[in-house]
């Protein structure tokens, strides 16, 4: 199984065959995400059809520097969460969808602060946050190449779930707490050193590092960084292999930990939705109600002027 992703230019001429394929591909885990969230079905097939809807509308603010996935699960998320405000829905804890109570621009403002300093420190941190999602991509990948799956949970553990020391030593069994002050060390020395060969103006290497080490610096929040910006979340074909026990052992413990401790939503909706595939659960009804109002829609975007 292959992770087969859209070509970007056919969807930006709303070609109707490349369109269909992106819902055939993406319907069961946008379904599978949904579904750990809304309980009522007609609900949960209206939030997967706004969803493709909502990516042909805005298929020319799709940014390269995420994944076509990413630019989806954004969407659906968003209009999942739509839902649950309209419906009343408590969105607390667990959830998964908390991360939106960010502070606005009005709480930013200060009487010290002018919007123009405002926006320039806005920006800065929206272009620490890529590159930081950068480095830790980049160290992922390293570790997982090098087969370090322990030394790959416990930083995932420590940055993404903010983990203590000590919950972590005893969840891996390492000798001590020691040992993971010297991973997370040298993990942090590695994404220095990248960092600093990213950029070589040495414009926000500095601060992001500081962000990192000991939450100076920018105001970078690392868990959301490193989820937000899912830089572990393995390809599909990964949590296929894992849904059909075909994966090594390794490879096995990081995806349980990354699906049953971090609980990451994205993953989740993709093994649900290869679990649902297994027992070849019928999405065609769903498929071809969204297809036909994604159509719709194209026929509109693509009609002769008359
Ligand atoms: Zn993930």
């Amino acid at each position: 199984m292959t992770d087969w992703t859209p070509n970007m230019d056919l969807l930006r001429r709303y070609d109707d065959a490349e369109w269909l394929k992106v819902e055939r591909t993406y319907c069961g885990r946008m379904m599978a995400y949904v579904s750990r969230r809304i309980s009522d079905r007609d609900a949960r097939e209206d939030i997967v059809q706004e969803t493709f809807l909502g990516a042909v509308r805005g298929i020319d603010l799709y940014d390269a520097a995420y994944t076509f996935e990413q630019f989806l699960f954004g969407i659906c998320k968003n209009r999942t969460i739509d839902h649950m405000r309209r419906t009343k829905m408590p969105t607390l804890g667990g959830t998964g969808l908390e991360g939106d109570d960010r502070p606005t621009i009005e709480d930013l403002a200060r009487d010290d602060e002018t919007p123009s300093r405002i926006v320039r420190q806005k920006d800065l941190e929206e272009a620490g946050v890529r590159m930081l999602q950068d480095l830790f991509r980049t160290w992922v990948e390293e570790t997982w190449k090098q087969e370090e799956f322990v030394r790959l949970m416990v930083v995932e553990a420590l940055f993404a779930g903010n983990w203590r020391n000590r919950d972590t030593w005893q969840r891996f069994d390492l000798r001590d707490e020691t040992s993971v002050a010297g991973i997370k060390f040298r993990a942090l020395k590695r994404l220095r050193e990248l960092a600093l060969e990213r950029d070589t103006q040495r414009k926000i290497a500095p601060l992001l590092t500081a962000a990192v080490d000991s939450g100076d610096g920018l105001a970078i929040d690392v868990s959301d960084t490193w989820r937000e910006g899912r830089v572990s979340c393995p390809a599909r074909h990964w949590v296929a292999r894992l849904v059909a026990g075909t994966l090594a052992p390794g490879p096995t413990a990081f995806l349980r930990f990354h699906l049953d401790e971090m609980r990451c939503d994205w993953c989740r909706a993709n093994h649900d939705d290869l679990v649902e595939l297994e027992k070849s659960a019928d999405l065609e009804p769903l498929l071809s109600k969204v297809g036909a109002s994604t159509l719709q829609y194209l026929r509109s975007r693509t009609l002769p002027k008359t």
